[in-house]
């Protein structure tokens, strides 16, 4: 894509966001729920399949081009950030694993005609080379046992990507990978559990299996890489591209306080000519501006294959994530009690914010990848 195209693209998306965007944001809070209409017009539209690579049937947008037009997009309700985010991120997953047969699944993903949900994450472990989960190879098929929560599309995905271990294996080194079918296979039961507190009308499940026969060929990479395909070179484009989220979604809660402020009148001022108000959109604008350039030496760390990408994508999170609790908080704060009532925007906008803290490992998690970097540098 050329540098005209782009620009085109970006001014596209912007007025998409401002415009029907706002009003799929409002009936996906009136009514709880993405419409199939939504998925459909993102699909059309490309804006699915924007980052992956031309051979896959993307638009092979360079990663910190994208992230210019993930950026847009976080303005936006949670749920359309998140539809974007994910179709845009899951084939870095999958691409690297996929036998012939399998790449044509990814092709689906990419385009938008199959939506994978990344299956991870159990009531009764970590996220991560404890999960409890198993299979047995019984023939042509593994019989999976366990249970998935807070799976985002686990409903209504057509596949999950889900990660078990090999029945009497512990650590990574018995983990797996498989490319579920959501067909209702015998065993196999989906619980919606989508009465989430932001990001609302994104489905999320509990997932149930009991001696789910998963065919074979639906597994992804070898038995032991389980945890490879999860996270391995995934994660690290994926905790960059939340963090610009977070930007996006911090630059609509300034610009909701920057507009409030400057409307609304006490004691015979506008607030925005009190000093305290000046200070909190002061703020939030360094705040918001310090993390995006963290982000993009991150992506770029990432593009040229940096020997610090891991630990800089930790830590553009971290920060991004921080920053975004901040701003919305002062930005609520500036709109008073009518910020806390669901008919204001920045009500919405606070909300989808906290979820950003648990996507793509939560900060506790980030911080203990970066200070095991550093500390390895140090000890060196
Ligand atoms: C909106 C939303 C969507 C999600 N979508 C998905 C999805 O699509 N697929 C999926 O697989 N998962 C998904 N998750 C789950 C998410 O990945 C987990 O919530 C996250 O990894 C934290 O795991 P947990 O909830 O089990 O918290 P816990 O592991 O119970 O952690 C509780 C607290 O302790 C901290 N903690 C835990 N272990 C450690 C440790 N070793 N050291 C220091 N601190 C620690 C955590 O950071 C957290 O603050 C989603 C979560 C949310 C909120």
């Amino acid at each position: 894509m050329n540098e005209a195209d782009f620009l085109h693209l970006r001014d596209e998306i912007e007025s998409w966001v401002r415009g029907p965007g706002e009003i799929w944001a409002e009936r996906i809070e009136a009514e709880g729920d993405v419409p199939r209409e939504l998925y459909d017009e993102l699909r059309d539209k490309g804006w699915l399949s924007l980052a992956a690579p031309v051979e896959l049937g993307g638009r092979g947008i360079p990663f910190s081009r994208y992230l210019e037009l993930l950026e847009i997009v976080s303005r936006s309700h949670g749920s359309i950030r998140m539809l974007v985010h994910v179709n845009n991120g899951i084939w870095r997953a999958l691409a690297p694993f996929a036998d012939d047969h399998q790449l044509d699944l990814v092709k689906k993903a990419v385009s938008g005609e199959a939506l994978v949900a990344f299956t991870l994450t159990e009531a009764t472990a970590g996220t991560g080379n404890d999960l409890r989960s198993t299979v047995r190879r019984d023939g042509d098929v593994y019989l999976l046992n366990g249970e998935k929560h807070l799976i985002t599309f686990g409903v209504k995905c057509d596949y999950w990507l889900l990660i078990a271990r090999l029945e009497g294996s512990s650590g990574s080194d018995g983990t797996v990978a498989f490319l579920v079918p959501n067909t209702g296979l015998p065993g196999a039961e989906v619980i919606d559990d989508s009465d989430t507190m932001g990001v609302r009308g994104t489905d999320h499940a509990i997932l149930r299996f009991t001696d789910t026969p998963v065919p074979a060929d639906a597994r992804l990479g070898a038995e032991g890489e389980g945890l490879t395909v999860a996270l391995g070179g995934f994660l690290l484009p994926s905790r960059i591209s939340v963090a610009m989220s977070c930007v996006g979604l911090a630059e609509r809660a300034q610009e909701l306080a920057l507009e409030y402020a400057l409307k609304r009148e006490t004691f015979g001022k506008k607030l925005a000519e009190r000093p305290v108000i000046q200070a909190y959109l002061a703020e939030n604008y360094a705040d918001i501006q310090a993390a995006r350039a963290l982000i993009l030496h991150a992506a770029r760390a990432y593009e040229t294959g940096a020997p610090d990408a891991a630990q800089l994508s930790s830590a553009s999170k971290m920060i991004a994530v921080d920053m975004l609790g901040r701003v919305t908080d002062k930005a609520l704060q500036i709109h008073g009690g009518q910020g806390y009532w669901h008919r204001n925007a920045i009500e919405r906008v606070y909300r989808d914010a906290r979820a950003q803290r648990f996507e793509e490992g939560t900060n506790e998690i980030q911080k203990t990848v970066v200070a095991r970097a550093i500390l390895a540098e140090a000890r060196a």
